[in-house]
């Protein structure tokens, strides 16, 4: 028997599930806003758990081309306190591939290699239990119908109303985010203090961390705690307004330091959020959640790790049991909730630890995870 199925998102959640699922030989619809694979700069590097987002990507039959593209020397990992001094300069291995750096952008066009995705299509509401199934309607005005819709849309999801009630809430922790680029040729001194991996500063109630990605781009992101509107008398969209708000938020850290910011082209606000640490939701037949749309967390290395694994899980699940789709569903939830309320617990504290008023705190938390 044939299911609708349709997954609303192509980021990591949807696309990994896509994949999945048609190698297992099953039509998946994937129903995506953006209007084209390119229409938004893709963010950021991404370190892929060997048993998260590696595991994913194995069971999407990728693994060896992600080992190809991937930077197991991006693993590297500089701390530094404000003054500039090297408190740790851990670098891994040659065959180091717990968790080598793959670009966001590189990731999604691997995932999406010949999948059919519907650009454009984005979901403004899903109503569960209609005679004809699970109503899926569009901003453009139209609607479809499935057996099974699969929300992977992100933070903001519009398929979580239809299991959950719940919504993110702010965590108290702030980010600006700019970037560089020729570092190695433009700024050979920042290259050198980021090196192949990351260069991070702790400092009281803030962090920066430098990280490069590949082609000599680099991204500089700050985390802080402040309320929400910190930013209210700052016009963010001005970069020199933004560039010297974030700077002010670090005065007096060493020069090397201030000058990642101080040579960023634009700067991005990102005010973080979290779902509660254990959601979960009474089960409603055909539907389900995966992802930040499911276990939104502070984003600690793990958010797009776990939503591939969710992706890949539910796949095997539905392949596993395609008679009782509403079983195989079931049995995925547990599974996901058990793992997802772990790594919240885990990143949730992390957050408080890489965010102190102790920076100490964000060191010894790298000397626990990262033993030398
Ligand atoms: C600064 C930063 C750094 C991070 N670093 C890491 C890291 O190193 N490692 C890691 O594992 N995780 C990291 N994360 C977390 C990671 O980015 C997320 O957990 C991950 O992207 C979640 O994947 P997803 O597919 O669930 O959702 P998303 O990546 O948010 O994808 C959702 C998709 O749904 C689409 N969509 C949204 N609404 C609709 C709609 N109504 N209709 C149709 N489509 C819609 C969106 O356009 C998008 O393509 C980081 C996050 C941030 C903010």
């Amino acid at each position: 028997m044939r299911h609708r199925i349709a997954v609303v998102g192509g980021g990591p959640a949807g696309l990994t599930f896509a994949r999945v699922l048609h190698r297992h030989g099953h039509p998946v619809a994937v129903l995506e806003r953006d209007p084209a694979p390119d229409a938004r700069p893709p963010g950021g590097t991404l370190d892929l758990h060997e048993g998260l987002g590696q595991l994913a990507l194995d069971k999407a039959g990728l693994l060896a081309e992600f080992q190809a593209l991937s930077r197991p020397e991006g693993q590297a990992m500089r701390i530094l306190d404000t003054a500039g001094t090297v408190l740790r300069d851990w670098q891994p291995s040659p065959d180091e591939q717990a968790n080598p750096e793959i670009d966001r952008g590189q990731l999604r066009d691997l995932l999406l290699g010949s999948l059919d995705v519907q650009w454009g299509r984005e979901v403004v509401q899903v109503v569960p239990g209609t005679e004809e199934g699970v109503l899926v309607r569009y901003a453009d005005g139209g609607q479809e119908t499935f057996d099974l819709v699969v929300g992977a849309d992100g933070a903001w999801s519009r398929v979580r109303p239809a299991v959950s009630p719940v919504t993110p809430q702010y965590t108290g922790v702030s980010s600006v985010e700019t970037s560089l680029d020729d570092v190695d040729t433009r700024h050979p001194d920042l290259a050198q203090l980021i090196g192949d991996g990351s260069v991070a500063v702790y400092g009281v109630n803030r962090s920066l961390v430098a990280q490069r990605n590949s082609g000599g781009h680099v991204k500089v992101y700050t985390k802080f705690r402040a309320p929400l509107d910190w930013h209210a008398e700052l016009d963010l969209a001005d970069v020199e307004a933004a560039r010297s708000g974030v700077l002010a938020l670090f005065d007096g850290w060493a020069p090397p330091v201030l000058d990642l910011l101080g040579h960023g082209t634009a700067f991005v606000h990102r005010p973080f959020y979290v779902l509660p640490v254990s959601h979960t939701w009474a089960h409603v037949r055909g539907v389900t959640l995966l992802g930040d749309a499911a276990h939104l967390m502070p984003p600690l290395g793990a958010g797009a790790n776990l939503a591939m694994l969710d992706g890949a899980e539910l796949a095997e699940s539905i392949a596993a049991d395609p008679e009782d789709l509403d079983e195989a569903v079931r049995a995925f939830e547990e599974r996901m909730w058990a793992r997802a309320s772990r790594w919240a617990t885990i990143t949730t504290a992390g957050l408080e630890r890489l965010v102190s008023p102790d920076p100490a705190e964000a060191l010894a938390l790298f000397d626990q995870v990262q033993p030398s």
